[in-house]
């Protein structure tokens, strides 16, 4: 089994071979290790709280429903206001903050219970609008809450799944989910990889060359198996719907999924050859030069993130 970089390891490599997003790159890299350093932290905290995810039913996976709706999402209380306090000095380094988190601090730390599941609610169905009144009376700027949100509330879901599931992706067991989106918290993919055909434990044959379809969640950190040639958000795989794009050179195996019937897309890379793995969270946003050529196509992100959002 490769190793699997740090968040910043990988933001490092992208940053050797794409100079031109240094100054980004390196802003955003300390907060994506504070994620993981808090995420760590949390994991034996959600044990003692008693805070795990639901058993699986299968039938109800294959319904499409996937393991925390909003009938069943655990309450984090006062773990929310403490990430958001772990959180605070990293995201205060960064311009759009420009030294101050007090808005938010506030925010967070005088949370209802509503409240708490409007925050999660906005992040995982990537919805801003869930949040504008909770910005507006807190006066904060909407895409500051957003971002905050979205760099908060993935540690307490990665911590959750972690604590319940380890790695594992007990889903991917007989074809269990094969939805377009997160078995565990319903969220649309960041990132989409491939990875080597591997030997089957059981029947000891080699599945099909062209190494096999995962997508990845950017907020709980699930990996789940997915038709190669399906799109996520129309759920189906048809001759054609499904077309890519890369650079010119494309040593590293990064290039942009998008389907033709809905104009959504998601970046795309492939691990087939590599010997260590990149955090994909990071490998997401090191992919940012290739969702600026899909907004010249008019296209749309699977899911929007503060890097692929551009105002118009
Ligand atoms: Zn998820
Ligand atoms: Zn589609």
């Amino acid at each position: 089994m490769p190793s699997t970089k740090t968040p910043a390891e990988t933001l490092t490599d992208i940053v050797k071979r794409r100079p031109a997003l240094r100054s980004i790159l390196e802003a955003f890299a300390p907060i994506y290790e504070e994620q993981e350093k808090q995420t760590e932290r949390l994991v034996p905290v959600m044990k003692e709280k008693g805070l795990s995810l639901p058993v699986i039913n299968p039938s109800r996976f294959n319904l499409g429903v996937s393991l925390l709706t909003e009938k069943n999402l655990p309450h984090f209380g006062p773990l929310l206001s403490d990430v958001a306090s772990g959180m605070a000095a990293v995201l205060r380094t960064l311009p759009q903050f420009n030294g101050h988190t007090d808005g938010f601090d506030a925010l967070f730390r005088e949370l209802s219970v509503d409240d708490e599941e409007k925050l999660i609610n906005a992040c995982t169905k990537n919805d801003p609008s869930i949040v504008q009144e909770l910005a507006k009376s807190h006066n904060m700027p909407l895409p500051n809450l957003m971002f905050a949100v979205e760099m908060i509330v993935p540690v307490l879901f990665r911590a959750l799944r972690r604590r319940s599931l380890k790695d594992s992706t007990p889903w991917d067991e007989n074809n269990m989910w094969q939805q377009g989106y997160c078995p565990v918290c319903g969220s649309y993919p960041t990132i989409a990889w491939l990875d080597k055909p591997v030997v089957d434990e059981r029947n000891t044959y080699l599945s099909e060359g062209g190494g096999r379809k995962h997508l990845h969640c950017g907020v709980c950190g699930a990996n789940w198996r997915f038709l190669r040639l399906g799109c996520p958000f129309c759920s189906v795989s048809k001759s054609k719907q499904l077309e890519m794009f890369s650079e010119e050179k494309n040593p590293y195996g990064e290039s942009v999924d998008f389907c033709s019937d809905c104009h959504c897309y998601y970046p795309t890379v492939d691990l087939r050859e590599r010997t260590e793995l990149p955090n994909l969270d990071a490998q997401a946003l090191g992919m940012m030069h290739l969702d600026i050529i899909a907004r010249e196509k008019e296209l749309t992100p699977l899911r929007h993130s503060f890097w692929n959002t551009f105002s118009a």
